[in-house]
């Protein structure tokens, strides 16, 4: 039966293919149908893993001490019962034959399904044992992944919905190494990382749908309408049909904008526009190269840390920041320095705060950490003589902080001249305003640091006390909010006035509907996905600055949303 589910638009875009229902842990691990000759092989291949899992344990058991504590053998004696388990064990085999799905699909679905039988148990005990069931899982899976199966060609997750309760910002770029046609979350809201790294991906996606994990079985037929937050389960011919001809409307707009590649972004008045392209890992390039975007504007290196048990090294960051200056052939890199905390987490690094977007975040974790900083910043440092660097500091708002972080970049150039490594002595500095008291008290900033960049997505959540993440507030969530204009308008005027570059990296860059806004308040450096900045360059080549100027000065006035609102239309209608 087709029903249809409004959730928030997140990643344009249309997707139409069959639903895949994950957890977190599944998307580490690909997904195919079995060419029917291979079965046999797959179910030994599984049989393997699960006991060289077995003869890790026995070796973990012999290699304790004899006054180790009672727990640990008992933990070992647990997982040993769990790999026997028929619940989890013969269905996997079960899924495999009857179901060709390959060993590592069909031992997370399975996982699946147990995890949600602990999740009903009362047992306090028992519930939690759910998490020795998952470590128990994720070593076989482990062991799988070095004993690669036989993927049929041209199988691997095309056109797959994945459909979750919620997605963590890691688990999503796990997206970049499957190929996904589309995803739908129950929670998540619009800025959110997750949100963010859908968009970046270029894949339609819809978040806050509540139940649809519940409501959706696998392998269901489902349209993702990524632009106006619509979910159609099992589509009759008709709708189906619709949609087909709107996918391929769409792609050939897609096209008709990729000629807009090689023109110069500038206002009809002649006002150069710099589009600069925001990415979270070195391979974006890619994209950046597509739309030749004017250089990197928010490097989220926090990405480089997701995903991994250590931290990347001195010399693994050093390449990955190396490895993006060069591909930009001398164009502007701004490297942000670690966000880490609220959404994005390490591994394993249990966060117990009750509101983890107002804690140890980003600047103030690093300040907490020392080495793991200086680490980064000699990184970033080092690869600031193979191109053309900033630095970027998250999360500001206090005069220490800016004292502090200055400090540890001129210790961390201290180290390098010791070592006789050469670095760009004259790198410039900056600092990210996307906390109210920093728009607000600007002073310190303009003083002390090169350039500014306003973080639009974390400034409208402390703003309005919204968390971004939460979909049970994603309705307050809004960037036309008349003190957000405000602190965004003051910001890039006292730049212009200190003679300090103002950007916007936030998402507000990368809407056209916001374009001509920011322009007309003044802004000329924009930082967006790689996918925003052709439709963006658009609007820019459509616009009159100094007309936009005195409209927008009378919209920055306007408290009345809905005033508000119709002058923005009128801005965008304008010719
Ligand atoms: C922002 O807050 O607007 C920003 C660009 O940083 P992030 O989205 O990574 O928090
Ligand atoms: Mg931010």
């Amino acid at each position: 039966m087709s029903f249809t589910i409004h959730g928030l638009a997140v990643s344009n875009g249309i997707a139409i293919g069959h639903a895949h229902l994950v957890s977190h842990a599944t998307l580490e691990v690909e997904h195919y149908v079995l060419p029917g000759r291979f079965v046999d092989e797959e179910i030994v291949r599984f049989d393997e893993a699960v006991a060289e899992v077995q003869a890790e344990l026995d070796a973990l058991m012999a290699g304790t001490d004899p006054g180790a504590p009672a727990e640990l053998t008992a933990f070992i004696d647990l997982h040993h019962m769990l790999l026997a388990d028929p619940l989890l064990m013969d269905a996997t085999r079960q899924l495999i034959r009857e179901r060709r799905c390959n060993a590592e699909w069909a031992l997370v679905q399975q996982l699946e399904q147990v995890v949600e039988q602990f999740e009903q148990i009362e047992d306090e005990y028992l519930r939690e044992r759910k998490a020795d069931i998952v470590q128990v899982v994720e070593r076989v899976l482990k062991v799988l992944l070095g004993h690669p199966g036989h993927p049929p060609k041209h199988a691997r997750g095309e056109h797959l919905i994945v459909v979750a309760h919620d997605l963590s910002p890691a688990d999503t770029l796990q997206f970049k190494q499957l190929k996904i046609g589309g995803f739908v979350t129950d929670l998540g809201a619009a800025t959110s990382h997750t949100a963010i790294v859908a968009r970046s991906l270029a894949i339609p996606a819809v978040v806050g749908l509540h139940h649809a994990r519940h409501l959706i079985r696998e392998d269901d037929m489902l349209i993702v309408d990524g632009t106006r937050g619509v979910l159609i389960v099992d589509p009759d011919p008709r709708v189906l049909e619709e949609y087909r001809l709107r996918r391929s409307a769409l792609e050939l707009e897609r096209t008709k904008l990729k000629r807009l590649k090689k023109s110069r972004a500038a206002t009809l008045d002649g006002a150069e526009i710099e589009l600069a392209a925001n990415i979270e890992l070195p391979g974006d390039i890619g994209q950046v190269k597509a739309v030749d975007a004017a250089g990197i504007g928010l490097f989220r290196t926090e990405f480089l840390f997701l995903n991994r048990d250590g931290m990347p090294g001195e010399e693994e960051q050093f390449a990955a920041y190396r490895s993006v200056a060069e591909a930009m052939s001398g164009r502007p890199v701004v490297i942000r320095t670690l966000d880490i905390g609220a959404d994005k987490n390490l591994r394993g690094v249990e966060r117990t705060e009750a509101n983890p977007a107002l804690g140890q975040r980003a600047i103030r974790y690093c300040l907490a950490e020392p080495q793991l900083f200086l680490t980064q910043l000699r990184a970033i440092l080092r690869a600031s003589s193979h191109g053309r660097i900033k630095v970027l500091v998250p999360m500001l708002a206090h005069a220490h902080e800016i004292e502090q972080t200055l400090a540890l970049i001129a210790q961390a150039k201290e180290q390098l001249r010791g070592r006789g490594q050469p670095f760009d002595e004259g790198i410039e500095v900056g600092g990210m305003i996307e906390i109210p008291a920093a728009a607000l008290a600007l002073g310190v900033f303009l003083e002390k640091l090169d350039f500014l960049s306003i973080g639009t997505n974390d400034l409208i959540q402390y703003t309005l006390a919204i968390d971004r993440t939460d979909e049970a507030v994603a309705h307050l969530y809004d960037p036309l909010h008349p003190a957000v204009l405000r602190l965004i308008a003051h910001t890039i005027r006292a730049g212009e006035r200190a003679g300090r570059p103002v950007a916007v990296c936030g998402e507000m860059a990368g809407d056209p509907r916001l374009t001509r806004l920011l322009l007309g308040m003044g802004l000329r450096q924009f930082s967006m996905h790689p996918a925003q900045v052709l439709e963006v360059k658009q609007e820019v080549l459509r616009s009159n600055l100094a007309e936009l100027r005195r409209k927008v000065s009378r919209l920055l006035d306007t408290d009345d949303p809905a005033k508000l609102r119709q002058q923005l239309e009128r801005l965008n209608a304008a010719n």
